[in-house]
């Protein structure tokens, strides 16, 4: 016997670009999607709004004013009364929230893509916050077969202190989608393409599902986060080692116990001393300099969603 999720309709769909200022790809989307022709993000059955959701910071290139709005979408600041000198993403942060949630509302948006940039050599990766959320299993199921054989990594960032409050989590089915590498502040047209293919895909299946297609029960492999890794650091908290060339670019590639992990400016080699294979992501980001992180440690794991049909 097969067990299926009947569930509502997907009607109201939003795209956020610039929720980091300097992510230029999501940037230059939105803005084309808003200012010149949106008919790529359009389908019959639902509503897309392509929205900047951080304009301050896209004027600026850079990634916030005055604090990353990607981690500031908890309970707390959503719900607090603001003074006059409240950080302007925090105000931003409220305003996102009324639009599109409250979050963890009946009234919130459906579902929310957020596009990002990374420096790091991820290539066109998935961001899922619940591995309990059946139907944004089935819709990374539905974007890793249509992107085939190019591979779509699944990033699960689910887990108790890791796990940060996004932008894209105001709504009942947050999906992230991650493009590198690309610098900040840049447009490559290869990232662009990639991350406009992954919208484009991800619509179909909204389309699909409010149509009344039946999507059978599925697993995908995804990678869980378990752990952030910070740069080597002397006593005055100054970095010590860089990220070891075999490590570079080895996004989603397996790190094994005794492989080099960072080097060392006299030349000394660091290994990863860990107990068994990871598989880092987020190698040498930009900007994770400023929140003490070389990379993302990382284990395959496999998720199951059942059955996907429109009630
Ligand atoms: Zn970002």
């Amino acid at each position: 016997m097969t067990s299926w999720n009947d569930e509502a309709p997907v009607r109201r769909v939003a795209i956020f670009g610039g929720t980091h200022g300097n992510e230029l790809s999501g940037v230059f989307l939105v803005n084309y999607w808003q200012h010149e022709d949106p008919t790529e993000i359009q389908r019959p059955s639902l509503e897309v709004r392509p929205f900047l959701a951080n304009p301050r910071a896209v004027e600026k290139s850079v990634r916030y004013l005055d604090c990353d709005l990607n981690r500031t979408f908890e309970a707390d600041n959503l719900g607090k009364l603001l003074e006059d000198n409240a950080p302007y993403e925090v105000r931003r942060a409220q305003e996102i929230d009324q639009i599109f949630g409250p979050k963890g509302s009946p009234d919130a948006y459906d579902l929310i893509f957020d596009l990002h940039n990374t420096t790091a050599n991820m290539g066109g990766t998935l961001i899922l916050e619940s591995a309990r959320d059946g139907f944004a299993v089935q819709m990374c199921h539905y974007i890793q077969n249509a992107l085939a054989p190019d591979g779509c990594p699944v990033f699960l960032i689910e887990h108790p202190s890791l796990k940060y409050a996004t932008t894209r989590s105001v709504a009942k089915h947050p999906v992230g989608v991650e493009v590198g590498p690309q610098p900040q502040g840049v447009l490559r047209a290869d990232v662009l393409e990639k991350m406009r293919t992954i919208i484009k895909h991800g619509l179909d299946f909204v389309q699909l599902f409010n149509s009344g297609k039946e999507f059978p029960p599925c697993t995908i492999e995804v990678y869980r986060i378990t752990e952030k890794v910070d740069y080597p650091r002397n006593e005055n908290g100054q970095i010590t080692a860089i990220v070891h060339p075999n490590l570079q670019d080895q996004d989603w590639e397996p790190l094994n116990p005794g492989d080099p992990m960072f080097l060392t400016l006299g030349g000394k080699t660091i290994p990863y001393d860990g107990e068994g294979t990871v598989y880092p992501a987020f190698v040498n980001e930009a900007a994770y300099y400023e929140k003490q992180q070389a990379f993302v440690k990382t284990v395959k794991v496999k998720l199951s969603a059942r059955g996907l049909r429109a009630s």
